[in-house]
C-alpha cells in the first residue's frame, strides 16, 4: 500500500511544470499536475499570455513593414488593412490548439491532471479548490511524496491615482476595440515588444520609461541603438518620464505626466515587471521560505527549506525565461529520478543564456555586455558593425542593423555577442552554441560567411573598434 496518492505532485501547468511532470512520468514515477486555469489553460504564461501569442502578434506587425517595403521591389496596389478581430480569433484558435497538445502530451505520459487551485495543507498535501459540475465548490485533498511548485509569475502594476484604468500584458491581446492610441509604460522586454507590435499594427504609441535609457541590463550600445530604431519606426519614446494620474473620460484615458504634459489614449499598458504567483497558496502555513518580493527560495537542486517541497521557473524569479524553466525542470527530474536510459544527468547552467527581445527591430544577445566583460576580464577587444541590410537597399526602409562582439583580450574568447536587426533571435541562437563551446575570435575568423546574409558580419569583423580596459 503506497503511503501517498502520488510520488510527485506538480502545481502549475506552465512550461516548467509540464516539462517536469512529463519527464518524471516517463521514468515511471506516479505524477499528478494541478492547474488552476483548468485543462484548457495548460501551457502557462508562455503559451496563453506570453511568448507564443506575443510572437504571433509580432509577425502580424511585421507585415505592415513588408507591405510598405514591397513597393521598392515593384509591388503595386493598395496596402491591405488589418482586421484586428481576425487576428485575435486566429491567435485564440492557435492557443486552444496548443492547450490541447499540452493536455495530450501529459495524458500520453501518464500524468494525472487535476483541475483547480492548489493550496498547501502540509509538506505532503494539497487541497484543490475546484468547481463541481453542479456549480458548487469542491475541496479535494491529494498527497504526494514530493510537491513541486511551478506557478509562475504575474504582472506587477504600481498603484497611483487612476491605476484602476491601466491594463497589463494579460489583457493586451484581447483589447476591444483596437487601441488607436496606446500608452506603454516600462522599458523592459514586454514594454519594448508591445510598443513595437502596436506601432506596427497601426496604433499611435507613446512609450514612457522612468530611467535614462530603456532595456536596463543590456549592452549600452544595444540599448541606445534600439531606442533610436524604435523611435525611427514611429514609437514616441520618452525617457525619464512617468505618469502622475489617469482619469477616464468619454473620449478616452486622460493621462497627466510627471512633466506636466498630457496625453489622450485609448488604453494604457503597464509592463512594469512581473512578480511570483504565490497568493493564497499557504506557503506561510507550511513554512516555505520566500524572498522579499515573494519569490520561493530554493537551493541548487530547486529544493525549498521544506525538504519535500521543490520550486522552479518564474516563481523562483531567477531567470524569467521559458527555456530556463525547461532547463530547471530537466535538471530536477534527472536529479530526483535519474537520467533517461543511456543519457547523462542534465545540469542547468545560468552562464551564457541567449535571449531575444522581439522589439522591432529584434534584439538577440548572449553573454556579457561590454561593461560586464571589462569588469570581469579587464582588457577586452570590441568589434562592431553597423549597416543597412541589403534588403533595404531597394525597400526604402531606413532601418539599420548593429552587431557587436566583445572578446576577452587575454584568452581571445568571445564573451559577448549582441545584435539589433531583423531575425536577431534566430541568428544569435546558433552563435550561442559556438560560445557555449568556448569559441575564440580566431575560430570566428576561421569560419566562412554565408553570403549574402546579415549574419555573416559576425565572422567577418576583422579590426576591433577599440581595446577597452576595466574602468
Ligand atoms: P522587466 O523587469 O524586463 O522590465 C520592467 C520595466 O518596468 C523596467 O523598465 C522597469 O524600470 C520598469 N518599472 C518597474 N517598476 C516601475 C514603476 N513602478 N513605474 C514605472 N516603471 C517601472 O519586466 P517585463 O515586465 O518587461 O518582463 C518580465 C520578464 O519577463 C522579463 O524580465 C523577461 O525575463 C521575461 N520576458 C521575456 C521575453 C522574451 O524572452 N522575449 C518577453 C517578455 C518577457 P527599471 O529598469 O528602472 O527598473
Amino acid at each position: 500500500m503506497k503511503r501517498y496518492d502520488f510520488d510527485l505532485l506538480v502545481i502549475g501547468g506552465g512550461s516548467g511544470g509540464v516539462r517536469a511532470a512529463r519527464m518524471a512520468a516517463q521514468r515511471g514515477v506516479r505524477v499528478a499536475l494541478a492547474e488552476a486555469q483548468g485543462l484548457d489553460g495548460l501551457g502557462g504564461t508562455c503559451v496563453n499570455l506570453g511568448c507564443i501569442p506575443k510572437k504571433l502578434y509580432s509577425y502580424a506587425a511585421h507585415y505592415a513593414e513588408a507591405f510598405q517595403e514591397s513597393r521598392g521591389y515593384g509591388w503595386e496596389g493598395e496596402a491591405p488593412s488589418l482586421n484586428w478581430n481576425t487576428l485575435k480569433s486566429r491567435r485564440a484558435q492557435e492557443i486552444r490548439r496548443l492547450n490541447g497538445v499540452y493536455a495530450n502530451l501529459l495524458r500520453g505520459s501518464g500524468v494525472t491532471l487535476l483541475e483547480g487551485y492548489a493550496g498547501l495543507v502540509d509538506p505532503h498535501t494539497i487541497q484543490l479548490a475546484s468547481l463541481n459540475a453542479d456549480g458548487s465548490a469542491g475541496h479535494q485533498r491529494y498527497s504526494a511524496e514530493r510537491l513541486l511548485i511551478a506557478t509562475g509569475g504575474q504582472p506587477f502594476l504600481p498603484h497611483f491615482a487612476g491605476s484602476e484604468h491601466v491594463i497589463s500584458s494579460d489583457q493586451v491581446f484581447d483589447l476591444e476595440p483596437f487601441p488607436q492610441r496606446l500608452l506603454v509604460v516600462g522599458g523592459g522586454y514586454i514594454a519594448c515588444e508591445f510598443a513595437s507590435i502596436f506601432n506596427g499594427l497601426g496604433a499611435q504609441v507613446t512609450q514612457l520609461y522612468r530611467g535614462e535609457q530603456i532595456l536596463r541590463g543590456f549592452d549600452d550600445e544595444i540599448r541606445h541603438f534600439t531606442a533610436a530604431e524604435m523611435k525611427k519606426a514611429g514609437v514616441d519614446l520618452r525617457l525619464q518620464a512617468g505618469v502622475l494620474a489617469i482619469t477616464r473620460e468619454a473620449d478616452g484615458l486622460h493621462v497627466t505626466l510627471e512633466d506636466g504634459n498630457r496625453l489622450l489614449v485609448d488604453a494604457a499598458l503597464y509592463a512594469t515587471g512581473r512578480v511570483p504567483k504565490v497568493d493564497g497558496m499557504g506557503l506561510d502555513a507550511v513554512g516555505v521560505a520566500q524572498g522579499a518580493d515573494g519569490r520561493i527560495l530554493v537551493d541548487a537542486h530547486y529544493r525549498t527549506n521544506v525538504p519535500s517541497i521543490y520550486a522552479l521557473g518564474d516563481v523562483t524569479s531567477r531567470v524569467q525565461l521559458t527555456p530556463a524553466a525547461l532547463g530547471e525542470a530537466m535538471q530536477l527530474v534527472d536529479h530526483l529520478y535519474g537520467p533517461a536510459a543511456g543519457k547523462a544527468a542534465r545540469t542547468m547552467s545560468y552562464e551564457l543564456i541567449p535571449t531575444a527581445v522581439f522589439s522591432h527591430p529584434n534584439i538577440g544577445t548572449v553573454g556579457l555586455t561590454e561593461a560586464e566583460a571589462r569588469a570581469r576580464h579587464g582588457e577586452v577587444r570590441v568589434f562592431r558593425s553597423e549597416f543597412r541590410a541589403l534588403r533595404h537597399t531597394l525597400s526604402g526602409s531606413e532601418e539599420r542593423t548593429l552587431m557587436k562582439l566583445v572578446v576577452d583580450a587575454a584568452s581571445d574568447r568571445v564573451v559577448g555577442l549582441h545584435m539589433v536587426g531583423a531575425e536577431a533571435g534566430e541568428i544569435v541562437q546558433g552563435f550561442a552554441v559556438a560560445m557555449k563551446a568556448g569559441a575564440t575570435k580566431a575560430v570566428f575568423d576561421a569560419t566562412l560567411g554565408i553570403h549574402p546574409t546579415a549574419a555573416e558580419e559576425f565572422v567577418t569583423m576583422r579590426e576591433p573598434v577599440a581595446t577597452r580596459k576595466a574602468d
